[in-house]
């Protein structure tokens, strides 16, 4: 682990583990190199343990302080990978932990490279993946733009439900493996939905729908429709979902799905949530009447 400090176009390389009490300022903030290796090194050991080879720390993670604490670059970012050069925090934006949470990120991208899923996966996954780990280190950034949006809101909706985060770290991680795209993550986040708040989705499809392959084109049509969704319209959905009778053709099924995004699309104005309630409300269950009023 080695951090650069560059002033004066002259860059002077410090060995992180080997360097004592040493303190160094960056724009506002203070950072003790050796303190902040021992921390990656703990974290990383809790995250992946031995399945973290020790080439990585050692040679594939660099801390840079920039004169001025200025991150450059066109999206000022704190962190980098590139698959070639590893990981790259710069210090000066985040504070110590931050700047972990940061090199945590970062190294999680080296991590799904290496577990064989970083090059098939689209952006939101890729990020996804780091931002569950930057979570896992403690640091929680939220975003309001792309690249970056969707990944976020989906993790954050993920960490939000216990039957997700309850489980060890290195489980939850594994499931993020098996993830590719978008569609697969919103899948995710649909089922430990339905296991945190036992909606009934995985009762329901099984009584709806012997044929597998079936259920799955049908969870892949909810992933797709809800690929924006928040968790409470998410809940919504799948709450709708459950009261239509199992009996319906999942053709109709799939046609109430269709009609919610294209009445979304074409008004996009109009409460989404009543528009689900609208385009299900044709083939919900009657709640059995227990007293007749009147
Ligand atoms: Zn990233």
């Amino acid at each position: 682990m080695q951090l650069l400090l560059r002033a004066n176009g002259q860059q002077v390389a410090i060995d992180m583990d080997r360097a004592g009490n040493q303190v160094l300022m960056v724009g506002e903030h203070r950072y003790q190199p050796a303190r902040m290796a021992r921390k990656v090194r703990r974290l990383t050991a809790q995250m992946w343990g031995a399945a973290m080879p020790p080439e990585i720390l050692n040679e594939r993670l660099t801390f840079e302080a920039l004169e001025g604490g200025k991150p450059s670059g066109p999206w000022a970012d704190s962190g980098s990978f590139s698959p070639r050069s590893g990981s790259f925090v710069s210090l000066g934006r985040w504070d110590e932990d931050g700047s972990i949470g940061i090199a945590l990120h970062e190294l999680a991208h080296e991590m799904h490279l290496r577990a064989g899923g970083y090059d098939e996966s689209d952006g939101v996954v890729r990020e996804a993946v780091s931002l569950l780990a930057e979570r896992e280190a403690g640091l929680i950034r939220t975003f309001e733009r792309e690249p970056y949006y969707t990944a976020s809101n989906l993790v954050a909706q993920l960490c939000a439900l216990p039957a997700f985060t309850h489980q060890p770290f290195e489980k939850r991680w594994h499931e993020m493996m098996q993830i590719t795209n978008d569609v697969g993550l919103v899948d995710l986040v649909n089922y430990y939905l339905d296991k945190s708040e036992r909606l009934g989705l995985a009762r329901w499809l099984k009584r709806a729908m012997d044929n597998l392959d079936l259920r799955d084109a049908l969870l892949n049509k909810l992933a797709v429709t809800s690929l924006r969704y928040s968790l409470e319209l998410r809940r919504q959905l799948i709450s709708n979902l459950v009261r239509c009778d199992p009996q319906t053709p999942p053709d109709q099924v799939a046609y109430v799905l269709d009609a919610i995004v294209t009445l979304d699309r074409r008004y996009p104005g109009d409460d989404l949530s009543q528009i689900i309630d609208f385009c299900f409300a044709p083939y919900l269950r009657q709640r059995r009447r227990i007293f007749a009023l009147g």
